[in-house]
């Protein structure tokens, strides 16, 4: 059990709860009832004499023996009847038979026919659910919170009838009710009716439920079935007494099978069952009965309002569903952007070795090559210098556009540093890296670069070439122990073919550099 908080009120209204003298009260009998059923030692026969002392109690106690109320029984005599119903029962019948005869309708102020058929309609939900869903609960403490559940409205109405008035006849639920209340009083009928309990002597049990009669379905352990029932009860009313009866057949409905899991079929038998009683029983508590309801269209336009809903909430999820997928689109544009180099588009260093590292591991579990190519553009220091920096930058964009187009599709070039670039060639093999190379060479010789003021601009390269085989470790030409070691080599190559007069395509072995352009 969760730990029980009990309610606060604010100070200035609980001392006006305490001054006001017309503050819904229990006859004698009742009190009386209290405190007998407080005792441990108290059993039917000393309930039935306290309750022969009150003939107009009795026998309406009697009556509803044998009403609907109990499966219509056949009691003459208030004994029987009490030992048939239960010591529970026949308390809960005379505090509310106590109760509903108490308040007198005021000019102004809340419906008080409206209130009690409320109370007495949540009451026979109670039972009802009891019968119809075969569940395990307390039904007679229950009963008895479902019909005092909101007792507090008739403390509040009493402080301040004018203003308790309008609150009840604007509020459209009573879900609204009380937040109205919590507004105008800073407290809501069900903490001033746990006041009031108390203030009568009601024991815990009643009281406990009944403060905790506004709680969520997933506020209510699952196993507090009174709970829960109770929490539904009122709401089931609701469709009887409720202006706007489609809305309260749409939140009892969704209640239902909120708090008890009930399908259409059940909560459905449940109206009918409550409909059919409902007359007998308002008439034992003196109150007219509601006029009936058409259950079945009502159910029928309450399930459309909520397939309705559903829908307005698909929409929305779907929409938030676009914003999502929309988020994720800049996002992978982000993650792309990571991996570019602004200047040229092309994938930046930090990427371009990720992606050789990721080579050459995987290569060593499937026996492959890996052909690296490190290529430095010729004497582009002067070209700056010639033309200016942004023509510079020209040439290194359209280098890299050159770069990719001559590419294949599975192999990747990247931008290593300002003139430099790298191109990872998997499952290369030296003729294949070697052929690559000579066509890029052979592509700069023959068309220019870009043009400025008509002079077509050839830019050159210097290409070093590196092989790596995972297959045999004996082969320093074509072995690596890393990554790192095998670009290296390519870019010593490079310098090699610098230093040998720049546009070259060099090979590295591990005695020395091979000029391919050469030998080809
Ligand atoms: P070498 O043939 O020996 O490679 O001569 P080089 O002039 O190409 O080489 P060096 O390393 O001496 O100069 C590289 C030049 O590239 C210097 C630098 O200003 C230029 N550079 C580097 N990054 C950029 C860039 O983003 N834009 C432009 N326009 N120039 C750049
Ligand atoms: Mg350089
Ligand atoms: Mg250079």
């Amino acid at each position: 059990m969760p730990e029980f908080i009990a309610p606060v009120i604010p100070a200035t209204l609980l001392a006006k709860l305490k001054g006001c003298k017309s503050l819904p009260s229990l006859p004698v009998i009742a009190l009386k009832i209290i405190e007998l059923a407080r005792l441990p030692s108290a059993g039917t026969s000393d309930l039935a004499a306290l309750i022969a002392s009150d003939p107009s109690l009795s026998a309406k106690i009697l009556a509803a023996a044998n009403s609907a109320f109990y499966n219509s029984g056949s009691y003459n005599n208030l004994q029987q009847a009490i030992n048939r119903i239960g010591m529970d029962a026949a308390l809960s019948l005379s505090l509310s038979f106590g109760l509903t005869r108490h308040s007198k309708q005021k000019n102004n102020g809340m419906c008080l026919d409206t209130f009690w058929k409320r109370s007495l309609i949540s009451g026979m939900a109670v039972r009802e659910l009891h019968k119809l869903l075969n569940l395990k609960f307390d039904v007679e403490t229950t009963f008895l919170a479902a019909v005092l559940q909101d007792i507090g409205m008739l403390a509040l109405n009493e402080l301040d009838p004018n203003i308790y008035g309008v609150i009840f006849h604007s509020a459209r639920s009573h879900r609204q009710l009380a937040s109205f209340e919590e507004r105008e009083f800073e407290t809501c009928h069900i903490q001033v009716g746990y006041w009031l309990g108390n203030h009568w002597g009601l024991p815990e049990k009643y009281t406990h439920l009944m403060v905790n009669s506004h709680l969520l379905p997933k506020e209510i352990q699952p196993q507090d079935i009174s709970q829960k029932v109770l929490a539904l009860s009122g709401l089931l009313a609701d469709p009887w007494l409720a202006s706007n009866q489609e809305m309260a057949m749409t939140v009892a409905y969704q209640a239902s099978q909120e708090y008890l899991g009930m399908d259409e079929q059940q909560f459905s038998h449940l109206l009918l069952h409550i409909q059919e009683k409902l007359p007998e029983v308002v008439k034992l508590f003196e109150l007219s009965a509601p006029a009936n309801i058409d259950t079945f269209n009502l159910l029928q336009e309450a399930k459309q309002l909520l397939v309705e809903r559903n829908l307005r909430m698909m929409q929305k999820l779907m929409l938030q569903q676009k914003e999502i997928d929309a988020l994720k689109k800049s996002s992978a544009r982000l993650q792309e952007q990571l991996k570019r180099d602004p200047l040229t588009g092309i994938y930046n260093r930090q990427f371009t070795e990720q992606q050789l590292t990721k080579h050459f591991t995987n290569m060593q579990e499937v026996d492959n090559h890996l052909a690296v190519i490190f290529i430095d553009l010729d004497f582009f220091k002067n070209l700056n210098d010639q033309y200016g920096h942004a023509l510079g930058d020209a040439a290194l964009k359209a280098f890299a556009t050159t770069l990719e187009q001559e590419l294949d599709h599975n192999c990747l070039a990247g931008r290593y540093g300002g003139e430099e670039f790298v191109v990872l060639m998997p499952g290369y093999g030296q003729e294949e890296a070697f052929n690559f190379a000579k066509r890029l060479q052979e592509h700069l010789a023959a068309t220019p670069l870009l043009s400025h003021n008509k002079e077509d601009i050839y830019i050159s390269a210097s290409m070093g070439l590196a092989m790596h085989s995972s297959k045999d470790p004996s082969n320093k030409n074509q072995y690596f122990d890393n990554a790192d070691e095998l670009v290296k080599a390519a870019d010593q190559a490079m310098y090699s073919a610098k230093r040998t007069g720049r546009n070259r395509i060099l090979l590295y072995t591990s005695e020395g550099y091979q000029d391919l352009s050469i030998q080809s």
